[in-house]
C-alpha cells in the first residue's frame, strides 16, 4: 500500500484535531484504567470484551490518521482530460485549473477538490473523492468507541460497582471522587461523539444512497440509476464488502460504464 500523506496548514484545524485527538486518548487511557482492566481482574468481564475495546479504538484513531491526512482528491496542475468527458469539465475561476464537474474549490485549502462533500475542521482535511470512506469509516468507529464508553460507564455507575460504598476512608473517598469525575467527563463526552457522529454518518449515508432509491414523478416510480451496493462500492473502492471496514488499504476507483458512473 503506498501512504502519500497530506497536511493542511491550518492552526484552528490543529486545534480541532488535537481535540479529537484527546478526546480518543481520555477514553482509551481511562476506560480501560477505571472500567475494563479492573472489572476483568476480577472475572466479571470477558477478555473478548477488553480486546473488542481496544480493537475499536485503534481503528478509530487510524481512521482519524488517515482521513485528515490522506489526499482528498487534489487535482493535478495539468490534467489528462479524455476526449469523451471534455463537456463534462470546466473552468475554476479561482486557482485557474480545469476541474471535473462537482469539483469545488476549497478557500481553505486553496486548491479543488474532486467531488468536495465540505472542508472538515475536526480532520483538518476536505472530505472528497479520495478520502469520502476514511471520513466515513471516522464517523463509524467513533460511534462504536463512544457507545462502548457510554455502555461501560453506566455498567460502572449501576451494575459494576457501587462506587459510593466504596468510600470508607478518605484515600477511597478521594478515589472515588476521583473517578467519578473521569466518568462523568468520559459520559459527557461519549454522548457529545455518540450523538455528532450519529447525525452526520446518518446524513452523509442517505446523500451517498439517494441515488440507489427509486424516484416517483407524476405517479410513475422509476427504477434507482444503481443499486446501494454499487453506491458504496463507488465511495470505498472496492467491491469486497469487508474492505469497506478497512482503513490501512488504498482505494482504487471503480471502473464503470459511462451510464453508470455518477460523477465524472
Ligand atoms: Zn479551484
Ligand atoms: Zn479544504
Amino acid at each position: 500500500m503506498k501512504l502519500r500523506l497530506h497536511f493542511v496548514v491550518d492552526p484552528m484545524g490543529w486545534l480541532c484535531i488535537s481535540m479529537v485527538f484527546g478526546i480518543w486518548l481520555y477514553n482509551t487511557l481511562f476506560i480501560p484504567k477505571l472500567v475494563l482492566l479492573p472489572h476483568y481482574d476480577e472475572g466479571h468481564i470477558p477478555w473478548a470484551l477488553v480486546v473488542c475495546y481496544y480493537i475499536a479504538s485503534a481503528l478509530c484513531v487510524v481512521a482519524l490518521f488517515r482521513a485528515s491526512t490522506a489526499d482528498p482528491g487534489r487535482l493535478p496542475l495539468d490534467p489528462h482530460i479524455p476526449h469523451s468527458e471534455r463537456e463534462h469539465w470546466e473552468l475554476c475561476n479561482k486557482c485557474n485549473l480545469m476541474r471535473p464537474k462537482r469539483s469545488h474549490h476549497c478557500s481553505r485549502c486553496g486548491h479543488c477538490v474532486r467531488r468536495m462533500d465540505h472542508h472538515c475542521p475536526w480532520i483538518n482535511n476536505c472530505v472528497g473523492e479520495d478520502n469520502h470512506w476514511l471520513f466515513l469509516q471516522l464517523c463509524f468507529y467513533a460511534q462504536v468507541l463512544s457507545f462502548f464508553t457510554l455502555v461501560l460507564d453506566f455498567c460502572q455507575y449501576y451494575y459494576f460497582q457501587p462506587v459510593c460504598f466504596l468510600a470508607t476512608d478518605l484515600l477511597n473517598l478521594f478515589t472515588t471522587r476521583h473517578e467519578l469525575a473521569l466518568l462523568r467527563v468520559s459520559a459527557v463526552m461519549g454522548v457529545v461523539m455518540f450523538g455528532g457522529m450519529s447525525s452526520l454518518f446518518y446524513s452523509q449515508m442517505a446523500g451517498i444512497l439517494s441515488v440507489s432509491t427509486p424516484t416517483v414523478t407524476n405517479g410513475q416510480t422509476a427504477a434507482p440509476l444503481i443499486s446501494w451496493q454499487w453506491a458504496l462500492a463507488e465511495v470505498c473502492g472496492t467491491r469486497w464488502k469487508l474492505l469497506w471496514l478497512l482503513p490501512l488499504r488504498s482505494r482504487q476507483p471503480l471502473q464503470a460504464g459511462h451510464h453508470y458512473r455518477s460523477h465524472v
